[in-house]
C-alpha cells in the first residue's frame, strides 16, 4: 500500500523517468566503420544506409567478449537481421548462439535480452 502510494508519487513528480527498466535495454547505434571501444547494452550497426554489413555487441552474459554478427545476405556464413524499434531498442534476428566462449544462446527483442535453454 504504502509503496504504491510512494509510486504514484513518484510517477507525479517525474513522469519523464516512468521506465527505469528502459536503461537496461539494448539499443541500436548505427556507425560508419567498426567501432574501437563498444559499450554496454549498444548493438552497433556497421555500415552505410542500405549497406549495413556487421552488428557488434558486447555479450550480455558479462563475459566482456565482443560478438560481431554478418549481416550481408548474400554470403555464406549465417545472416542476422538488426530491427531499430522505437526507442532505438533492438531486436536481433534469429537468436545468437555462441559457438566459442561463453556458449550464450540468447534472442534480444525489444532491447530485451531472453535467454535460451
Ligand atoms: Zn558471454
Amino acid at each position: 500500500m504504502m509503496k504504491c502510494l510512494l509510486q504514484r508519487l513518484f510517477r507525479w513528480l517525474w513522469p519523464a523517468k516512468a521506465e527505469p527498466e528502459n536503461s537496461n535495454l539494448f539499443r541500436v547505434r548505427r556507425v560508419d566503420d567498426e567501432p574501437k571501444t563498444i559499450e554496454d547494452r549498444l548493438v552497433y550497426v556497421v555500415g552505410e544506409p542500405g549497406h549495413e554489413w556487421e552488428a557488434v555487441l558486447r555479450c550480455p552474459c558479462g563475459c566482456g567478449d565482443v560478438i560481431k554478427l554478418n549481416l550481408l545476405r548474400f554470403e555464406k556464413r549465417p545472416t542476422w537481421h538488426v530491427v531499430a524499434n522505437p526507442g532505438n531498442k533492438a531486436t536481433l534476428i534469429p537468436s545468437v548462439w555462441r559457438k566459442t566462449g561463453c556458449l550464450s544462446h540468447f534472442i534480444v527483442s525489444w532491447g530485451e535480452i531472453r535467454w535460451c535453454p
